[in-house]
């Protein structure tokens, strides 16, 4: 067959992303993509991205999302 780079035998592939344990924003547990329930709400609605930074408009959207959230 072919020749083939030498390879370190065995080990896991390193290419797989592995999602954070950890809320970006508020440290708390992850459960779903990488964000606490809550914040995983913001990422839905834009008020953090992917790693759990806030937007500039931040609090215009926080306003409506609490709005949302309470109809
Ligand atoms: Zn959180």
């Amino acid at each position: 067959m072919a020749k083939e780079k030498k390879n370190s035998g065995g080990g896991a592939p390193n290419n797989v992303i592995e999602l954070p344990k950890q809320c970006p924003v508020c440290k708390g547990k992850a459960h779903r993509a990488g964000f606490c329930d809550e914040h995983f709400m913001w990422f839905k609605e834009g008020l953090v991205n992917r790693k759990g930074e806030k937007p500039k408009d931040f609090d215009k959207k926080y306003q409506n999302f609490m709005r949302k959230q309470a109809a």
